[in-house]
């Protein structure tokens, strides 16, 4: 490429230039840099791109052209965009009146250029301004970047993909990468005959693939709707797909390298059932028409307008061979884990089954909140991942009933729980600026405390009020960006709004109903209904409330305070939450409710009750502790009748009285009298939030010198469970649920040596292995096998060959989590310098097998020595922010419980700067956790030997 090049390195933020400087930002050339701020000037809007793009998948780097299209707001001689790490050249302005050259100044700590013209541009006129770029494609998962794969012969072939979300398409083009500068996109793709290319839309009808010079093709895609620059994608090579057409018309592919192409039907056949779902629970087709082209209601009208429409915009799904989170909703072209899309019935668990039917759901929902309706900005993040996280057990409860998803939500909200208890939590809505802030979005907050607040809300204002909200809210802000008040303000007064479809039955049954009904429920006590009140104490202050309840005789005391781990009280202080209570008595099954709004209250009960129980199925995000006698008739009434409530009731009882431990409410021996219900639990939600609760007890104590209390304490839990073990078959049999309980209580059968198991799971892996891993296995059985297997050095040879051969990413899967779990240090010490260089092991399985290893009681030391000494590398590999390097962070440091060990993890911590990561949240977290893990320790080692000594003595004495 000809011209003067601008060269654009990566620089980290220097610690003064955080957000507002004082002091005068100076360009890579000296000279001052016009605008001082990491959020774009509002002088200018891009309309449209024009983009031209050229990978290179030998020498791994690309070249471009951007012709973008601006809209002036304001007069003014200078235009500030985002680029990252290339070269910029040869910019120029397009003006009517003649092409003239634009100086560039470039800010690489923003990641910002500014262009600037000698005349002014002129408010309320367009310009067009060029530049050409070029750079390499990223070595790491985000950007433009490289990924590639080996075939079965041996052969490694490469591809080029992009992950622009959140602040990376800046790294692939020059652009306005901010979610609310919404644009037109019209890519061209050049490329060799060899490969294909993909991207956002369809190829267009006409000259859709030329012929270069040099024995290049050049793919025309049609124009995108207008969106964000974080949803562009493009994808280059040698992929093959299938293809189907949902009812309503939409056209879907799914990719993936070609000797894996048939394991997509299950996703292919699970993207048409829940594109069309979608199309109806939203009631707006996928994707509306560009505005003001089309009427949408004459195109519905006209069933061969309707097909030439939206045959156009396909919804395409494609497998990436290297790829660090789960999936990426980008418009039209969702992207993937090879393990989060592909599907071989015979070789995956019932669990793979709903992970896959969950990413699809999530990433397909995304199509209309987040990328038909996107969030103002970063810090309402929530707004994205809070609606497709709850929309996945929306949609999955309809269309795939068998799946029971409902029985697994309330896990979520359990997470979400243990990151918001800490002072280290922030609110849903959280002021964030730079890339590495904006990273630290992607977690459990946003997602999952986002998801369960939805459910809360929808609980209260009943799903039909909801829905017709959320809908409202889709079709006002469609192409648009909005804040939380928008969505509140949807979700108000559904039932005056004269803006929906005349034509949506349902919404006027609902109202009519309801008009019938006003006053009967205090969740429609009219006018008093204030959705933005009460969910602002939701979104704009972090944590959750802890609601006391004490009965006596008739009277119901309530109050409420801030749960939070600490010992310092003075920081639960001044919070108040407008928190919509739900609950039932011995007397009533009735679900009652009450809106509790200030710190104390007082409900009056028509009768005297033996029991009551607040936050009835969990459907609410607050933990609920029983004063006085409270957890004595709880404690009672699971023992003799645990039936009597719901197993969410169960699961959530089990939650808060084990957290209530931790912030000294209950005594540990209450918690522990509550769990010997659990001998007679099937249900799966309730089981594993026992063994939740109870695992991690002897899991902190596996990292410490306790061998007795440890082996006493798995032993509790053996016994808890071992009838239910004991009734486990060896099959595939049973619903969803019943066979992810199966998976796990036989895995942990076999990882506690529960001879039964051990006995079994060693035949089995015998008769595996001399089959030369021919004999099919029960899917559900296969881990429990598989880490008996992994427990001898020929065992654990024979694995990683299957492992290595496999082209199965389901079995691949959990042959790695099964190798992890080995006793044999060498083994993992391997495994993690495998992952990182990334050959026999891929990269992106790098944090997983870190996780893992450092939760082995004998890999637990490796893995800290690893991910001390390749953190460099790995903040570079992953980014700094994102959720893997959190997940990491907390990962390797939460079963910690030692005074020594915090010592040492703070040393190490500590010496970080900014650059490399001293800022990041998750440090926090983690020194907050081992803090609480060690006042926790502190606390109740004494009280959990008595009590185990106490039971053993019990049963002894039962025995005699
Ligand atoms: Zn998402």
């Amino acid at each position: 490429m000809n011209g003067h090049f601008y060269e654009i390195e990566s620089v980290a933020l220097p610690a003064h230039l955080s957000s507002l400087s004082k002091d005068v930002p100076i360009a890579t050339n000296g000279q001052p840099f016009p605008w001082d701020r990491m959020r774009l000037p509002k002088t200018v809007y891009p309309l449209h791109y024009d983009l031209t793009i050229h990978p290179n998948l030998t020498t791994l780097d690309f070249t471009g052209v951007a012709r973008i299209l601006l809209d002036v707001h304001e007069d003014t001689s200078m235009v500030v965009l985002h680029a990252k790490q290339m070269q910029v050249s040869n910019v120029l302005l397009l003006a009517p009146e003649g092409v003239r050259p634009l100086r560039v100044l470039e800010y690489p700590p923003f990641h910002q250029l500014a262009l600037l013209s000698d005349s002014v541009l002129t408010k309320g006129r367009r310009y067009e301004v060029q530049l050409e770029f070029a750079a390499n494609l990223s070595d790491s998962f985000h950007g433009f970047y490289k990924s590639s794969y080996r075939t079965k012969n041996g052969e490694v072939r490469v591809l080029a993909s992009t992950q622009f979300e959140a602040t990376f398409a800046r790294g692939a083009f020059p652009c306005f990468d901010e979610p609310a500068f919404k644009a037109n996109f019209t890519i061209r793709i050049i490329r060799e005959p060899r490969h294909i290319s993909i991207s956002n839309m369809p190829k267009v009808l006409i000259h859709r693939t030329l012929s270069l010079p040099g024995d290049l093709l050049e793919d025309h895609f049609d124009t995108t709707v207008k969106m964000s620059t974080y949803l562009v994608a493009y994808i280059v090579s040698d992929f093959l797909s299938v293809s189907k057409t949902t009812q309503h018309g939409v056209k879907i592919s799914v990719y993936a390298v070609p000797e894996k192409i048939d394991q997509t039907a299950f996703a292919l056949d699970a993207a048409v059932k829940l594109l069309d779902f979608y199309d109806d629970y939203f009631d707006i087709p996928y994707p509306l028409p560009k505005q003001g082209q089309w009427n949408i209601k004459k195109v519905q009208r006209e069933p061969v307008l309707y097909l030439i429409v939206f045959m156009c915009f396909p919804a395409d799904l494609a497998a990436i061979p290297d790829f660090q989170s789960g999936a990426m909703e980008n418009w039209g072209l969702t992207t993937y884990r090879e393990t989060g899309l592909l599907f071989d019935p015979n070789k995956s668990s019932a669990s793979d089954k709903l992970g896959l039917v969950k990413v699809i759901a999530h990433e397909l929902a995304h199509q209309w909140f987040g990328n038909l309706v996107t969030m103002e900005w970063w810090n309402d993040l929530w707004l994205n991942e809070g609606f497709a996280k709850f929309m996945e057990y929306i949609s999955l409860d309809i269309t795939y009933p068998e799946l029971q998803v409902d029985d697994f939500f309330l896990g979520k909200c359990f997470e979400a729980m243990e990151v918001d208890s800490l002072s280290s939590s922030h609110p849903v809505s959280t002021h964030v600026e730079n890339p590495t802030q904006i990273q630290e979005m992607f977690d459990d907050v946003s997602y999952d405390k986002g998801a369960c607040i939805l459910n809360m809300l929808r609980d209260f204002l009943t799903p039909e009020a909801f829905e017709i909200g959320i809908i409202r809210y889709l079709k006002r802000y469609s192409y648009q960006n909005t804040v939380n008040s928008h969505l509140w303000e949807s979700l108000t007064n559904i039932c005056n709004s004269d803006d929906l479809d005349e034509g949506r039955i349902k919404h006027k049954e609902f109202c009519s109903k309801q008009s019938i009904q006003s006053g009967a429920s205090k969740w429609f006590s009219g006018d008093e209904l204030d959705v933005r009140a009460i969910m602002d104490t939701w979104t704009l202050q972090e944590g959750f409330p802890l609601v006391t309840v004490e009965v006596r005789g008739r009277e119901v005391r309530l109050s409420q305070e801030r749960y939070l781990k600490t010992d310092d009280p003075s920081l639960t202080e001044g919070f108040l939450w407008q928190i919509p209570l739900t609950y039932m008595t011995s007397a009533s099954n009735t679900i009652h409710r009450f809106l509790l709004k200030t710190k104390t209250d007082v409900l009056y009960l028509p009768e005297k009750v033996d029991w009551v129980k607040f936050n009835v199925d969990m459907s609410g995000y607050y933990m609920v502790h029983y004063a006085g006698e409270g957890w004595n008739s709880i404690i009672k009434l699971l023992q003799h009748n645990h039936t009597a409530l719901t197993s969410n009731d169960r699961a959530s009882l089990i939650q808060n009285v084990f957290q209530l431990v931790s912030v000294g409410k209950v005594r540990l021996d209450t918690a522990l009298e509550l769990s010997l219900y659990l001998s007679r639990e099937t249900e799966i939600m309730a089981v594993t939030q026992g063994f939740g609760e109870l695992v991690p007890l002897y899991k902190l104590m596996e990292k410490r010198d306790m061998a007795a209390l440890e082996n006493q304490m798995k032993g509790y839990i053996v016994d808890l469970f071992r009838g239910l073990i004991d009734r486990q078959e060896w099959t595939d049999s049973g619903s969803v649920s019943e066979r992810v309980l199966r998976s796990y209580l036989l895995l942990f059968g076999c990882v506690r040596n529960y001879p039964p198991c051990v006995t079994k799971a060693t035949q089995l892996f015998n008769k595996w292995r001399e089959s030369d891993g021919n004999m099919s296995l029960p899917v559900d059985v296969t881990m429990a096998v598989f880490v008996i297997g992994a427990r001898t050095p020929e065992g654990w040879d024979f694995l990683f060959e299957k492992y290595r051969s496999s082209l199965q990413m389901s079995v691949k899967s959990r042959l790695k989590s099964a190798m992890a779990v080995t006793p044999l240090q060498d083994k993992l010490k391997w495994m993690m310098e495998q992952s990182l260089h990334g050959e026999v092991m891929k990269t992106q399985d790098l944090p997983d097998v870190i996780v893992s290893v450092s939760r082995n009681p004998r890999g637990y030391k490796l893995a800290w020595d690893f991910f001390r000494a390749n953190w460099h590398t790995l903040i570079k590999k992953f980014d700094l922010g994102s959720h893997t390097i959190s997940y990491m962070v907390t990962g390797v440091t939460s079963q910690y419980s030692t005074r020594e060990m915090l010592i040492e993890v703070r040393s190490f911590f500590g010496s970080l700067t900014e650059e490399t990561g001293s800022e990041m949240r998750c440090i926090r977290q983690a020194y907050e956790t081992i803090e609480d893990n060690i006042r926790w320790m502190d606390t109740n080692l004494p009280l959990l030997q008595g009590w185990l000594d106490k039971r053993s003595r019990r049963d002894v004495h039962e025995d005699l």
